[in-house]
């Protein structure tokens, strides 16, 4: 019998269940095993990135020196995360630069919309992010009446077929080109049907260009964050990263806590590393270091800059010693390229933001172990994933400390994951849901706002987790021109 994915819609989202339910999995798995043209499609995508990474670490022993510095930059910084994060914070605040931090996705959610609404901003324009994924940045915001369109060519694509990322570097490779000219084709107005790649790249871009120049917003992920200079370091390959960061008035940069490094010499390896890996590059065509937002005499740049720092269950993966070393991942992808599971099954059928070996070891930690708790199973434990892992994280350990927890015989002293919503107070999830209908009425926002303003002395001064010492979020553009340091202006 021929499996299809799972029917049925998220009712927050819309999105197909199969992409966002890793409670889905198992039915998925057969499904896409199931489906010859995906297969293929995502079998000749793996060779091609095997071969890509081979040809740049042909020598093994050069591999492992090179990885053993990485894993050794990976692991201080992480030794260091607390102080680390702090003096970021100082530096990019020294540099006009607002942080804000964020417990869960709700939280971060809330931050965007607040300065959505701040900005009168109805259009946000978005670099690649896979922690905006994480938040689901995109629905979120249309559930509110702001539009979120994705600017980097895979992710454009995703969006417009109404699915989901299906690897964390290439997110439409499932998708045949003939796949993508038929999408375009009955999606954009007055496009003829092409599957000439270059024509078809051409069709995106122009498309994306108008867009640049009308959002007030751009979003971008962050690869690496330098505590030492307050830099935040953006690699990509199409140039639309550095468009979402520098044309929008308002650049709003999102990712996880654990992407601070101390220096900036610490950045190099690891970025080598990463190109290697994840598409067998020396280099990408852009690396990005962003440094504040644009000062006097400047030309470029935003006239606004704000970093929202999500935890979202990573305090509990660095509360472990054993699971530690998940937050050092740099998000290569290569572990997928090598996983038999992954190049057979595709990154859909996981229903996670993180599919493959790693995505099956951080999904617990986001969302609990209860509904994930089939993904540490995908694995015929071979190690490919460790062998190829730039940064040496053990994942096959990993995913079999999961198999146990999951048969609740996880070993003495460990606490059973609980994942971030599943963990969130009760009542803490309703003010967010009350807060985000609030948020959705402008002018009843506005007022309230005002009267909060007015009342703010009242105002709970610290959050919990990595907000522990923090003063709460600081939106109000008041703060902001507080926190400028001396020859930056704002227009
Ligand atoms: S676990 Fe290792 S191989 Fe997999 S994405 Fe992270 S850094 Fe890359």
């Amino acid at each position: 019998m021929k499996h299809k994915l799972s029917a049925g819609a998220d009712a927050a989202t819309g999105v197909p269940l199969h992409f966002v339910d890793p409670r889905h999995f198992k039915h998925n798995t057969q499904a896409a095993v199931d489906d010859g043209d995906l297969r293929r499609s995502f079998r000749s995508a793996m060779d091609f990135l095997q071969n890509r990474r081979a040809a740049h670490f042909s020598d093994r022993a050069g591999f492992e020196r090179l990885r053993a510095v990485g894993e050794s930059i990976r692991q201080y910084s992480l030794s260091r995360l607390p102080d680390l994060l702090e003096q970021l914070e100082r530096r990019l605040g020294e540099r006009g630069v607002l942080v804000h931090w964020a417990d869960t996705p709700e939280q971060a959610n809330a931050i965007f919309l607040e300065l959505a609404r701040l900005h009168g901003a109805d259009r946000m324009i978005k670099g690649k992010s896979m922690v905006s994924e994480e938040i689901e940045l995109n629905h979120r915001m249309a559930e509110q009446g702001v539009d979120c369109l994705e600017s980097d060519m895979g992710e454009y694509i995703v969006q417009l077929a109404g699915e989901r990322p299906s690897h964390i570097i290439m997110p439409a490779i499932h998708k045949t080109r003939q796949q993508i000219a038929e999408l375009f084709a009955s999606r954009l107005p007055d496009t003829p049907y092409t599957d000439d790649v270059d024509e078809l790249i051409a069709i995106g871009r122009r498309v994306l260009r108008d867009q640049f120049r009308d959002a007030k917003i751009g979003v971008s992920g962050v690869n690496f964050m330098v505590a030492e200079t307050g830099s935040l370091v953006l690699v990509e390959n199409e140039g639309n990263g550095r468009m979402c960061t520098t044309v929008p008035d308002v650049h709003i940069a999102i990712t996880g806590i654990e992407k601070v490094v101390e220096k900036f010499e610490h950045v190099l390896p690891l970025y080598g590393l990463l190109t290697r890996s994840a598409t067998g590059q020396s280099i990408t065509t852009y690396l990005n270091v962003i440094s504040g937002p644009r000062r006097e005499r400047e030309l470029d740049g935003p006239q606004e800059m704000h970093l929202i720092l999500l935890d979202n269950g990573r305090s509990q993966a660095y509360q472990d010693a054993d699971f530690r070393p998940t937050l050092q991942c740099i998000r290569c992808g290569a572990c997928m390229n090598h996983c038999p599971v992954y190049a057979r099954i595709g990154g859909l059928a996981y229903g996670t933001t993180y599919p493959g070996p790693i995505g099956s070891i951080i999904s617990p930690h986001l969302l609990g172990l209860e509904p994930t708790q089939d993904l540490p199973t995908a694995s015929s434990l071979c190690g490919a994933c460790s062998e190829v892992c730039p940064v040496g994280i053990p994942i096959p350990d990993l995913l079999m400390q999961l198999r146990h927890a999951a048969r609740h015989d996880a070993a003495p002293g460990h606490v059973p994951l609980a994942g971030q919503g599943q963990a969130r107070d009760r009542k803490e999830a309703l003010a967010w849901k009350a807060w985000a209908w609030l948020a959705g009425r402008p002018k009843l926002y506005r007022a309230l706002v005002g009267i909060g303003r007015r009342l703010r002395s009242l105002a709970p001064r610290q959050q919990g987790g990595w907000t522990e010492h923090r003063s709460p979020l600081r939106l109000a553009r008041k703060g902001l021109s507080e926190r400028l340091p001396p020859g930056v202006t704002r227009s």
